[in-house]
């Protein structure tokens, strides 16, 4: 879908909340804004640099970007926006530009861009908290987005081939992560996070950072990454084996395959983001590892690495056709092994279609 029929969508739900017009970038560190920040805005536009607001609503489409992204924005925002070049700071030249009820996402604004907002607001306007309108839009992916996060889900697959070609055993984890995010950039992709390998015992961190221990024989290596490709991040993680396991390590893991695919077989449109987890959960909480699994079960994916919906006991989102989500039990045992198994799936009309190619029996490696 083009930027245009995404900011025709907004001003949609904008009117619906009975707004004039929603505030879209980054109210945090604006002109100086991480990728994460400004996710709503290049979804919405199409910009990719890290200057930039707009303000969308039924008769405005308005983009302001400073002189160092003048020709970027030329190149990239949707035609139907009006650009603008801002001399000075981007907040207060888009207050003079506010009337009437105005929305901003009051969990992405600090107090002194709320502050700078309010100095400079024309009478009249009014600054109304409106957080997640274009988080709620961006959860449904379309056909190209799909696209998208399937070839950076493919690349990554491709690296967890090429790392397990050159084996895990006696390398440490740090210089088997550092490998694998090179071998990603030289595919011309970016790490969506910094690759976590975690052996053994470091296993049981959920989100260990990768030591220099070295990996020894007969040990689960939790192996977690993904690409961003073209704006589109992917997520995918393998348990391996280096060598034969011990009783415990095969249990877990059979565990977790089963429950994997439990959730996996019941995700379908409808099914609440609660009762996915749920899914999960109860055949690990049956063999008594429920203590262990200690994070939910998945979360959508997209232009960040993290977003909605969530599938976890807290969660309220219930999953519909478009939604691209991780599926991603765990069972972490305190000083001994962790085991996880990631795939990342669309949710088709009739249920699931895998993102993820690499197979989950239990895969041996050197
Ligand atoms: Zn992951
Ligand atoms: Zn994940």
């Amino acid at each position: 879908m083009a930027e245009g029929a995404r900011a025709e969508r907004l001003a949609a739900l904008v009117a619906e909340q009975e707004l004039d017009s929603l505030i879209v970038g980054d109210l945090v560190r604006p002109g100086d804004s991480s990728a994460e920040a400004t996710a709503g805005l290049r979804w919405l536009t199409g910009f990719g640099g890290t200057s930039g607001l707009a303000l969308v609503g039924p008769s405005v489409r308005l983009f302001l970007t400073d002189f160092r992204y003048v020709e970027r924005a030329e190149r990239e925002v949707d035609s139907g926006f009006e650009r603008r070049t801002v001399e000075q700071r981007l907040v207060p030249e888009l207050a003079k530009a506010l009337s009437g009820r105005v929305g901003y996402d009051d969990s992405q604004t600090s107090v002194r861009a709320l502050r700078q907002l309010t100095e400079a607001l024309p009478d009249g306007a009014e600054l109304v908290p409106a957080a997640g309108l274009v988080e709620r839009l961006r959860r449904s992916k379309d056909a190209g987005e799909q696209r998208a996060i399937a070839a950076a889900a493919s690349l990554a697959d491709d690296v967890y081939r090429w790392v397990l070609d050159r084996g895990l055993r006696g390398r440490r984890e740090r210089e088997v992560a550092r490998a694998a995010e090179a071998r990603i950039r030289e595919l011309g992709a970016e790490p969506s996070f910094p690759v976590i390998v975690a052996a053994g015992p470091n296993g049981a961190l959920p989100h260990a950072e990768p030591s220099e221990r070295e990996i020894g024989a007969g040990e689960l290596v939790v192996f977690d990454m993904g690409a961003t490709l073209d704006g589109y991040c992917s997520d995918c993680t393998r348990t391996f084996a280096t060598g034969t396991l011990d009783d415990e390590a095969a249990e877990v893991y059979e565990l977790v395959r089963g429950a994997q695919s439990a959730a996996l077989e019941r995700i379908a449109p409808g099914l609440s983001g609660r009762d996915a987890d749920s899914a999960a959960r109860e055949p690990i909480a049956a063999a008594g590892h429920g203590d262990h699994f200690g994070h939910g079960l998945g979360h959508g994916v997209g232009i960040e690495v993290h977003e909605a919906p969530r599938l976890s006991q807290r969660s309220d989102d219930v999953l519909a056709e478009g939604d691209v989500v991780t599926v991603e039990p765990g069972v972490y045992v305190p000083g001994r092994l962790g085991v996880r198994i990631e795939d990342l799936v669309v949710v088709t009309a009739d249920g699931t279609r895998n993102l993820s190619s690499l197979p989950k029996e239990l895969t041996e490696v050197d």
